[in-house]
């Protein structure tokens, strides 16, 4: 499908709307930010799933709250709603889904402002979630409502989701939403993601993670005659030691074609999360060779890195170890597989969001793809969507800092790019 030709004048108009309502966005970013919709643990998801699905039901969309049932993070203290719009065009297809995480990190120290006024200086509005990624959802809700209000009907198909706990993986939120078919590629041709990304990058996608517990095994002696044991520390250091010069260099030069931002970024990389073995540091210690030591790991990697060669990689050194030393006994234990994601950049949806980003901005649009994970693994890996980017206003610099912040120039920009790219790929009637 190519995006269909929109006449200057017709787009002219809808930036006009842009600007015309862009005081009842901001007005509905600020009630949105002061519902403290904290995770962990998950607080107000009920609220703040309302206000936005309150304000999608006055703009004319046929509304359903999702609650993830079954899951176990859905309890009767902090139950996971999520919130979906549709707004039906006169054709199905092609259908456009922005979906929003509305859920926040906690607030953390170092705050000047409180976290949850969404007070406005100079330009910028302050708070926890503000720029992720709250404006991001008031910022496609009154693009598509600014298209509307200049007396437009779109052809396809609008919907909108806004989710919850993206902050911890996503599984009750875009995760549930894909399983039970709210989302899918029988049903969506396009998902932007909302997320911040300077309102001039495009994120294409992110690299894989690969969570997993290397448990090594000993046998206890007196700590006075270690010669009778066998030390699983002695084991574990071993390995380690094996991460930090052989793996890691190994890794270090292993570098992705993908635009990963920061570019330091775009390398292979693995990190020690935690280690552990022995007695417990504030029990009463006794005299005891451990017989049992492990440790975390993160490790990182690239489209261009297969999960085989990466948990293989890892086998093959512990198998190493085993066989230069019959003592060494070790486990080895997946704790979180995420395969990384990439947009191909030749597709509609990042063609015609780029051409608008240039169009408002002025300015090329930049392809970036994320160090972390975020809800395009979900989008793309479940619900089999193929083009699916992440794209909004604030700052990704700003994601968890203390006095977070949003520029309001950015999300007036942004909602003008998301409603001149819905209207391209759409149609208008
Ligand atoms: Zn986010």
């Amino acid at each position: 499908m190519a995006a269909a030709e929109v006449s200057a004048k017709v787009q002219d108009a809808i930036c006009s709307n842009v600007d015309q309502i862009k005081d009842e966005m901001i007005s509905f970013l600020q009630d949105l930010v002061r519902v403290p919709t904290v995770n962990p643990p998950g607080e107000n998801y009920i609220a703040g799933a309302e206000l936005i699905g309150n304000q999608l039901k006055k703009f004319g969309y046929e509304t359903d709250y999702i609650a993830a049932e079954g899951m176990k993070e859905h309890t009767v203290a902090h139950p996971r709603v999520n919130v979906f719009g549709r707004m039906k065009g006169s054709v199905a297809r092609p259908s456009l889904h922005f979906n929003g995480h509305f859920d926040v990190v906690p607030v953390g120290d170092g705050w000047t402002r409180d976290p949850f006024a969404a007070v406005i200086e100079d330009g910028k509005m302050y708070g926890r979630g503000v720029s992720d990624q709250k404006a991001g959802i008031a910022a496609s809700i009154y693009a598509i409502e600014a298209v509307r209000r200049a007396g437009l009907k779109l052809r396809g198909t609008v919907e909108q989701s806004g989710s919850v706990d993206e902050e911890s993986g996503g599984f009750a939120g875009v995760a549930y939403l894909a399983k039970q078919g709210w989302l899918g590629k029988d049903k969506n041709d396009y998902v932007i993601i909302t997320e911040p990304t300077d309102t001039s990058h495009i994120y294409l996608g992110h690299r894989g993670v690969y969570w997993f517990k290397v448990t090594t095994h000993g046998r206890i002696a007196h700590g006075s005659m270690p010669h009778l044991g066998v030390s699983a520390i002695d084991h574990l250091t071993d390995f380690l030691h094996g991460v930090t010069h052989d793996l890691k260099p190994k890794l270090a030069t292993r570098k992705t074609a993908v635009p990963v931002q920061p570019p330091k970024s775009r390398y292979a990389s693995i990190n020690v999360n935690s280690v552990f073995g022995g007695q417990p540091e504030e029990g009463t210690q006794s005299p005891c060779v451990a017989d049992r030591s492990g440790a975390i790991f993160d490790r990182r990697f690239l489209t261009e890195e297969s999960f085989d060669q990466v948990k293989g990689e890892v086998v093959e050194m512990l198998e190493g170890f085993k066989a230069a030393n019959p003592e060494f006994k070790y486990t080895m234990e997946d704790l979180m597989i995420v395969h990384p994601v990439h947009t191909d950049e030749s597709c509609d949806l990042v063609q015609t969001l780029g051409g608008c980003i240039e169009q408002v901005a002025g300015k090329k649009a930049t392809y970036a793809a994320s160090p972390g994970t975020y809800d395009q693994k979900h989008v793309v890996r479940i619900a089999n969507v193929a083009q699916c980017v992440a794209y909004g206003p604030g700052l990704l610099s700003q994601a968890h800092l203390p006095d977070e912040y949003c520029v309001i120039d950015d999300i007036i920009a942004s909602a003008k790019v998301m409603a001149l790219t819905a209207v391209q790929l759409l149609g208008i009637e």
